[in-house]
C-alpha cells in the first residue's frame, strides 16, 4: 500500500477501505506522508465526496490517531456542544459558563478560525495570559475540581484532524461534507463527549450554504455517534448573517461578556439560551427543554453565567480584570464607521463576506503560519428585516491600517442587499436531527 495509491483511487471515484483509510491517517500523523501528498488527498476527497462508510472509518481512524480520553471517573455525564463553525459565533463563551452554573460540568475543546470561520480559542487568547494549550491532567483536574475548562486539542487527542485541520483551512477544502463531519466527530470521541449537542450553521456564512446539505452533514454526525455509543443531537441553525452583532476576536469576547451581563444582542441571547437548554436535556440535567431554559434564564439573570466566566479565564491563567472592565481590551488603530448608501429594508447581509472582509483585516488566518491581531473586525448594527436610512451606520470597521480597511469597507457594503418592501426577519433555528 502507497499514499500515491490512495490518492490515486479517491482521484478516480473509488469507495477506500478501511485498511486504505488507516494506513493513509496513520502515515499522515506519524509525517511519513508528506503535506503535499495529504493536500492532494483532501482535494480528491472534496470533489468526490465519501460514502457514509467511509467517513464512519474516516472518523474512527482520526480518533483512534492518539489517546482516547476516558471520562467517565470523572463527571457522571460528559457533555459538550460543537458548533460546525460561523461568523460572529461566540456561542461557547456564553453557553457553557452558563450551563457549568447550572450544575453541569463541561471540558471543552475547542478549534482555530477555520477559513472565513472564527473559533473560539483565537477568541479567548484576546484575554490576555488565557492559556489553552493544557495538558491532559491539567484538563481533567479542571474539569473535576471547577466543573468548567476550555482548552484546544491536546496534541495526544485525535492529532491527525489537527493536521488536516490547517491544511484544510489553507487549501480551499474546508467545505465538504464527510471532512466536517470527521473533524467533528473524531475530535468529540477522542475527546470523551458522551452526549454532544451540535448546532450546525446554514447559510452564506457556513460551510453549509444550504437545509439539505446540513440535514446531510447533521444526519451522518448523528449516525456517527450512535455507531460509537455517544448520544448527538444537532440544532441546524441560521448563519445566512453573522450571529449578534462583533465579528472578530476581542470584539466578541466583549460581546460575550455583555450577553452574560443580560446586554447582548438579542439574536444571539436566544441562540445561547436555546443551546444550553438542548445541553442540561441531553446532560440528564434537567427533564425537559422548558425546565431547561428555566435553569439557563436564572443563570443569566443571576449573573452566575458571567461570575463562571471570569472563573475560567483565572484557573486558565487569563487576566480576569478584563472580564470586569472590556475596555481593557486594545482597540485596533482604525475604527471607522460605514453608512447606508440608501434607504430600504436590509434584504441581506451575506456573513460569508462580512467573515472574509474580516479576515482580510487580519481577524483569521490566510496561510497556516499568519498570526492574528486580536483587535480587528467590526461591529454589524442591523438584522436582516431592519429598516434602514440613508446615511445610518451599518458597520463599525475595526482595522489594523487604512488600506485594509478601505479594502473592508467595499466588501461589507457589497455583502448588503436592500428591498424597498418589509422583509421578514432571519429565523435562529430551523429544525433539529436526532
Ligand atoms: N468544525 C470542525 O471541528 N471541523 C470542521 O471541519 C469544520 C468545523
Amino acid at each position: 500500500m502507497n499514499a500515491v495509491d490512495i490518492i490515486i483511487k479517491k482521484r478516480d471515484h473509488g469507495e477506500l477501505n478501511s485498511e486504505e483509510i488507516t494506513y493513509f491517517i496513520k502515515g499522515l500523523t506519524s509525517g511519513s506522508i508528506p503535506d503535499y501528498q495529504v493536500a492532494a488527498w483532501l482535494m480528491a476527497v472534496l470533489l468526490n465526496g465519501m460514502t457514509d462508510r467511509e467517513t464512519t472509518n474516516l472518523t474512527l481512524a482520526m480518533a483512534n490517531s492518539g489517546e482516547i480520553l476516558d471520562l467517565s471517573h470523572v463527571v457522571p455525564i460528559e457533555v459538550d456542544k460543537h458548533s460546525t463553525g460561523g461568523v460572529g459565533d461566540k456561542t461557547t463563551l456564553v453557553v457553557e459558563p452558563l450551563v457549568a452554573a447550572c450544575g453541569l460540568p463541561v471540558g471543552k475543546m475547542s478549534g482555530r478560525g477555520l477559513g472565513f470561520s472564527g473559533g473560539t480559542l483565537d477568541k479567548m487568547e484576546s484575554i490576555p495570559g488565557f492559556r489553552t494549550a493544557l495538558s491532559q491532567d491539567e484538563f481533567i483536574h479542571l474539569l473535576k475540581t471547577k466543573g468548567l475548562v476550555l482548552a484546544g486539542q491536546s496534541g495526544d487527542l485525535a492529532p491527525a484532524d489537527g493536521k488536516l485541520y490547517s491544511l484544510r483551512d489553507v487549501t480551499g477544502t474546508v467545505q465538504s461534507i464527510p471532512l466536517i463531519a470527521s473533524s467533528v466527530m473524531s475530535k468529540k470521541i477522542a475527546g470523551g463527549a458522551q452526549a454532544i449537542v451540535l448546532d450546525v450553521k446554514v447559510g452564506f456564512g457556513a460551510f453549509m450554504k444550504n437545509l439539505d446539505e446540513a440535514r446531510q452533514l447533521s444526519k451522518l454526525m448523528v449516525a456517527i455517534g450512535k455507531l460509537s455509543g455517544r448520544k448527538v443531537i444537532a440544532l441546524l441553525s441560521d448563519m445566512n448573517q453573522p450571529l449578534g452583532n462583533a465579528v472578530g476576536n476581542a470584539l466578541e469576547v466583549k460581546e460575550a461578556i455583555n450577553t452574560l451581563k443580560g446586554q447582548g444582542p438579542l439574536d444571539f441571547q436566544e441562540h445561547c439560551l436555546t443551546v444550553g437548554s438542548h445541553m442540561l436535556v441531553i446532560g440528564e440535567k434537567a427533564r425537559n427543554l422548558k425546565e431547561g431554559r428555566a435553569m439557563v434564564v436564572n443563570a443569566l439573570t443571576e449573573g452566575r453565567g458571567l461570575s463562571k466566566l471570569r472563573e475560567l479565564v483565572e484557573n486558565q491563567g487569563g487576566d480576569p480584570t478584563f472580564i470586569d472592565q472590556p475596555g481593557k481590551f486594545k482597540l485596533a488603530p482604525v475604527i471607522v464607521e460605514v453608512v447606508s448608501p440608501k434607504s430600504g429594508y436590509l434584504k441581506e447581509i451575506n456573513a460569508q463576506e462580512i467573515g472574509e472582509a474580516s479576515v482580510e483585516m487580519g481577524a483569521g488566518r490566510v496561510k497556516k503560519e499568519d498570526k492574528i491581531d486580536h483587535s480587528v473586525g467590526m461591529i454589524v448594527h442591523h438584522k436582516v428585516g431592519d429598516k434602514v436610512g440613508k446615511g445610518d451606520v451599518l458597520f463599525t470597521l475595526h482595522a489594523k491600517n487604512e488600506p485594509s480597511m478601505l479594502r473592508a469597507k467595499e466588501r461589507v457594503l457589497a455583502a448588503c442587499k436592500f428591498s424597498t418592501k418589509p422583509v421578514e426577519p432571519l429565523p435562529l433555528f430551523y429544525e433539529v436531527v436526532r
